[in-house]
């Protein structure tokens, strides 16, 4: 089974599908994860996309299809998959239909994560991963069992994402707004859009997206 997550920045999609990898054997495509890495990496696609980031707009479709496409062509994309922060376009809504047709997938959902975007400031700028294992966390809603200990490796090690201050959340909510959003409707006459509460807990939002994959 292939699934679009959707949803605005801190919606919980990242959350969602490394429930779903754990639970499921299903594969988490982040392009968000994917640039971070060639960022870290310093590769050419990294120089280029770094301050692009740190603004909280979007890297170019070219840079961006290129890594899925490279991606999708690994042999654990076959269990199925998770999208992860694409596409975020119109033109990327459509290289991923030509993507998939060219390499004989085909997509079973695309849900989206309703929320209330004034909730969103809060769950983003107070979000942090252990630096070792990824095992996320947030000041509010999940500190890890033992303070300054992560619950999954026990590494004292954690990060924030450079882009998880409130003024690029802003600008990254307005992506969503003007460029994300409009490529639901590319996607309702073919019947795959599902929508799901996603202001409520982990695991209630988890079991809505269960009973949606396990619906047909
Ligand atoms: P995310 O981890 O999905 O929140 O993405 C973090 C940042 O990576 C975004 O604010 C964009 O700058 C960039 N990014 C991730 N996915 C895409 C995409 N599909 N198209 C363009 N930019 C992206």
């Amino acid at each position: 089974m292939n699934i679009i997550l959707l949803g605005p920045p801190g919606a919980g999609k990242g959350t969602q599908a490394s429930q779903l990898e754990d639970e499921r054997g299903m594969v988490q495509l982040s392009t968000g994860d994917m640039l971070r890495a060639a960022v870290a990496a310093e590769t050419p696609v990294g120089l280029q996309a770094k301050d692009v980031m740190a603004r909280g707009d979007l890297v170019s479709d070219e840079i961006v299809t290129g890594i899925l496409s490279d991606r999708l062509d690994e042999d654990d994309v076959k269990q199925g998959f998770i999208l992860d922060g694409y596409p975020r376009t119109e033109a990327q809504a459509h290289s991923l239909d030509t993507l998939l047709a060219a390499k004989g997938m085909k997509l079973d959902h695309v849900i989206e994560l309703v929320v209330d975007e004034d909730a969103l400031v809060e769950r983003i700028t107070g979000r942090f991963t252990c630096a070792n294992c990824g095992e996320g966390y947030h000041d509010t809603f999940k500190l890890p069992k033992v303070e300054g200990v992560c619950d999954e490796c026990g590494s004292a090690e954690f990060k924030r994402r450079p882009d998880d201050n409130a003024e690029t959340v802003r600008t990254r909510m307005e992506e969503y707004r003007t460029k994300t959003a409009p490529i639901i409707p590319h996607y309702e006459p073919k019947g795959l859009v599902r929508r799901v509460d996603g202001m409520a807990n982990i695991e209630a939002v988890s079991v809505s997206i269960g009973a949606v994959l396990d619906a047909e």
